[in-house]
């Protein structure tokens, strides 16, 4: 656990959070914020400060947390949905605690990649 981290504070149990699923190394909890009508954020129980230095330290925790965003989804009632690692505070991360965006119910894509 990383000192004065949000999400491993959440993982803690420490602050309140709309849990939505939970596998052996991830948790997965509604954004406070919603940009999307299903807008969900998967994280390690562990800290690591953005996906790829999960990937880099914890290669399986990394695949763990990637397939628990269809069973997300999924148990939301979406086959198809987007997923968003935004990575490094000029890019947008303002949590520097892994996370992946789950957005389902509107296609983010069109906002910035079509
Ligand atoms: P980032 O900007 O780092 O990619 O995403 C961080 C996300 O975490 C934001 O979408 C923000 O709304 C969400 N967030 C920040 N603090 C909390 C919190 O305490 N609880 C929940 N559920 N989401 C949070
Ligand atoms: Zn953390």
């Amino acid at each position: 656990m990383a000192a004065d981290c949000i999400f491993c504070k959440i993982v803690a149990g420490e602050i309140p959070a709309d849990v939505v699923a939970e596998s052996e190394h991830t948790l997965a909890f509604r954004d406070i914020n919603p940009k999307a009508p299903v807008h969900v954020l998967v994280v390690p129980k562990v800290h690591a400060r953005d996906a790829a230095d999960l990937a880099q330290a914890e290669p399986a925790i990394a695949a763990e947390l990637l397939a628990q965003t269809r069973v997300i989804a999924a148990q939301e009632g979406y086959e198809d949905y987007n997923l968003v690692f935004n990575t490094g505070a000029n890019a947008g991360q303002t949590v520097f605690h892994a996370h992946a965006h789950v957005l389902a119910g509107v296609d983010v894509s069109k906002l910035f990649l079509a």
